[in-house]
């Protein structure tokens, strides 16, 4: 039997077949306008700007300012080793004029992405700009947790916009100096967080090998991770939780960190079992959403910093 809402086309029903798509049409644009982050929301004659993780994107924006659309394919408290290419990623990807990737391996995903759009996009590979630190011969992936690198991304981030745009040039040098002062005030901000730590209480132990350069650049010793290695897939065996356990109450470390984008179990249960605090909201691979504290790179590096040294204390 037919339903009864299923209408069969009639004479009087032609003004539906041609209002009614032009009004879904609008309706759709209204609401793909309404959504900011959508690379269909792209104000027209504003070239469409891609970064891979929400850090690259997010320390672009500050450069392409308002000259440009930029747009993150991983989102805020996503892991991006884990990521799954959508096809709004490819979509994005297909219209953009750039593409900033991290490399180093956390986003490798990419190049699937790349060929789904139809060929290649001229991409920037940030990690050949930055001082990258290796772990059994693989390089480190999350050298932005060090703002010196950051102030290395940031020129070639402003030369790759103004060749892809060279009629913004100027802003676009502009907002480059201004972030660079940004960077380094944010640097200057976190050492001074943690000069309120006691040096001997500067130990770091968090989900995984994320906080590597974070802990070089700022002097805290890296006691130890949940995880093992540089991606977030391994799965530790039970005498490495009972190492670090050991580790933790030896060295009397005080708290240990979760990632807001990883499950928290595991460091809840080391928590437990060395009877030491858990802090869950540290962000490690990705920002929060926009407009939290953590929602920007600068906010992220002070963010963290504030519930390190709070917990150390
Ligand atoms: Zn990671």
């Amino acid at each position: 039997m037919r339903s009864p809402l299923r209408r069969r086309p009639g004479k009087s029903d032609t003004w539906y077949r041609h209002v009614l798509p032009t009004a879904a049409v609008l309706f759709l644009a209204a609401l793909a306008a309404a959504c900011g982050s959508r690379g269909t929301a792209t104000p027209a004659g504003k070239p469409l700007i891609v970064g891979t993780t929400t850090q690259i994107a997010d320390i672009v924006r500050n450069i392409a300012g308002d000259r440009a659309a930029v747009v993150s394919l991983v989102g805020p408290n996503r892991d991006p080793h884990d990521y799954e290419p959508t096809t709004d990623a490819v979509e994005q990807v297909a219209r953009s004029r750039v593409v900033f990737k991290n490399g180093a391996g956390l986003d490798d995903w990419l190049d699937r992405v790349l060929k789904n759009a139809g060929g290649s996009r001229p991409t920037v590979d940030l990690s050949a700009v930055v001082h990258l630190r290796y772990d059994a011969g693989q390089p480190d992936p999350h050298y932005w947790m060090d703002p010196t690198n950051v102030e290395r991304m940031v020129p070639a981030i402003r030369d790759a916009l103004v060749a892809a745009d060279p009629a913004d040039a100027t802003a676009y040098r502009a907002n480059a100096n201004r972030y660079l002062q940004q960077v380094r005030t944010m640097d200057a901000q976190v050492k001074s967080i943690f000069d309120t730590v006691p040096t001997a209480g500067r130990k770091l132990v968090t989900d995984h090998d994320a906080f590597h350069y974070f802990a070089d650049h700022f002097g805290l010793d890296y006691v130890g991770t949940i995880l093992r290695g540089l991606s977030t897939s391994s799965e530790p065996t039970t005498q490495q939780l009972a190492a670090l356990v050991g580790a933790i109450r030896d060295q009397g470390v005080k708290a240990i960190f979760a990632e807001a984008s990883l499950n928290p179990k595991l460091a809840e249960q080391i928590g437990r079992d060395a009877g030491v605090k858990v802090v869950t909201d540290l962000y490690g691979d990705s920002l929060g959403p926009p407009g939290s504290d953590a929602g920007t790179y600068i906010g992220m590096m002070v963010s963290n910093a504030r519930a390190i040294a709070e917990a150390l204390r």
